[in-house]
């Protein structure tokens, strides 16, 4: 995701790993097959879900367990939206959604099940072995709020993001099973393979994960994705071919933004590695952040100005490497995610020198701003610079912004500075190539620079996220 009141804050300041999955095993993933309606009228979303998991863990399962993201949207649950973004999440007044299931079956016979507080569904199954399968089917009802958001209805356009039970991680023995925290973005799936059938107002455009619908219906399927996510509003469309892939850029209006999309797609394909999926959708559509992520579909908020639509699409399409392609654990590491992906964006601007943003400029604010945020906040006690933490246990949505968009792009900087060019860019295609599909960890990170580095990187990463370092190799 991209943070908008980041920018805004710059500005006044200144003033468990997937066991050895590549495209070949694709049919050793969990499939989802999901046949869905959109009401337009009641603003709902009726499914039928079909599952069909696949057991990479290590151990014997008695239960699966799913997220219902969209439950964390009702009256009296632990919203996704902070406090501070309440009016902007509602321009129109709070507002609640909800998500119900029923007939809930595991291998065709019927299911106990239950949900916690969290909006975490289990459901008991039969006993089931390591690389074994097990189709658990259910219904389930998806009710929109009224929200700028990744899921939710607003001004005519719906976001479907996290719109369907998804499993839970599986990590160290146990499910994972965070609530939806309203920092960051708390989502922690293993890449998977979808069908979706899903029909929608034919007056309507669909953009997913997977392509475009037509006619009111959207028939996809995609092999190998973490998320699928639909957005739907009465849009018009650009598209431009690159290296084989489709980009689409969707917008109510007649802008047209494909260029932007089209540059950083060449240049992360040159530098890290090819997109591997046929289709990238980029939506202008109602979000109250800058933008938001999903796999081969990504939101730019109808919010923006042109500089920072420029700076969203770089960023989100960043993320189809760094969240998407190469996994991380979002919830625990986010510096891994959002810092390696705001850096991205810099070095976008960088080998892009038309779009007239400076590289050290960048870096120069950072630095700046993240000294400021330390003597500001300085006496507000331990943990102040500590980038290893759940994005649920931040205080504020600020620490969580400083620590892992502003300092996590100045430790991958100095990285690079410590390091040199070469090994930096060697170190992040091999981070991509050996990481396709999984879930990287801190380890696979640092192990994919000191590959090409005689630098030994770990105590020098560990000192930038445990809060010690001194940021001496910055130039
Ligand atoms: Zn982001």
């Amino acid at each position: 995701m991209k943070k908008l009141f980041l920018i805004i804050c710059v500005v006044a300041l200144s003033v468990l790993p997937l066991v050895g999955c590549n495209k070949a095993d694709f049919d050793d993933l969990t499939s989802y097959t999901i046949s869905a309606s959109l009401d337009d009228s009641t603003r709902t979303v009726s499914a039928e879900m079909q599952v069909d998991y696949y057991n990479n863990t290590e151990y014997e399962l008695n239960e699966l367990c799913f997220h219902l993201y969209g439950n964390a949207y009702r009256e009296g649950g632990k919203s996704p939206i902070s406090q501070t973004d309440i009016s902007s999440a509602y321009p129109n007044g709070l507002n609640y959604g909800s998500m119900t299931v029923s007939d809930v079956k595991a291998d065709g016979e019927s299911a106990q099940f239950d949900i916690d507080e969290n909006d975490v569904l289990t459901v008991t199954v039969p006993r089931l072995m390591p690389t074994r399968r097990i189709t658990v089917t259910m219904n389930f009802e998806l009710k929109l709020a009224e929200i700028r958001h990744r899921l939710g209805y607003y001004s005519g356009k719906y976001n479907l993001g996290n719109w369907y039970p998804v499993i839970c991680a599986f990590r160290d023995g146990e499910w994972v099973k965070h609530p939806y925290y309203s920092n960051g973005d708390p989502f922690d799936s293993e890449v998977a393979n979808y069908s979706i059938s899903f029909t929608y107002p034919e007056s309507l455009t669909a953009a997913s994960t997977a392509g475009e619908g037509e006619n009111g219906k959207l028939e996809a399927s995609i092999k190998g994705v973490r998320d699928f996510a639909i957005v739907i509003g009465d849009f018009k469309k650009k598209s431009v071919t690159i290296d084989g892939t489709t980009v689409t850029w969707y917008s109510e209006g007649s802008d047209d933004y494909t260029q932007v999309a089209k540059d950083a797609l060449n240049t992360y394909n040159d530098l890290f590695g090819k997109y591997p999926y046929p289709s990238l959708s980029v939506v202008k559509t109602a979000f109250l952040n800058g933008g938001m992520e999903y796999p081969g579909i990504v939101y730019v908020s109808d919010a923006l100005n042109d500089d920072m639509i420029k700076e969203v699409v770089a960023h989100e399409i960043a993320h189809q490497w760094w969240y998407g392609v190469v996994g991380n654990d979002q919830v625990n590491f986010a510096w891994m995610d959002e810092g390696l992906t705001e850096y991205t964006t810099t070095v976008f601007y960088e080998k892009n020198p038309s779009y007239g943003v400076e590289k050290d400029a960048r870096i120069a604010d950072s630095l700046t701003t993240y000294m400021i945020y330390c003597e500001l906040y300085k006496d507000n006690g331990k943990g102040l610079t500590v980038m290893d933490k759940c994005v649920g246990d931040y205080p504020t949505s600020l620490e969580y912004t400083y620590m892992t968009y502003v300092k996590g792009q100045l430790m991958f900087d100095a990285i690079r500075t410590l390091i040199g060019d070469k090994a930096f860019f060697a170190g992040l295609k091999t981070y991509y190539e050996d990481n396709k599909y999984k879930v990287a960890t801190k380890a696979d990170l640092i192990g994919a620079f000191e590959k090409h580095t005689d630098y030994k990187l770990t105590s020098y990463v560990e000192s930038w996220v445990d809060g010690s370092a001194l940021m001496y190799a910055i130039k």
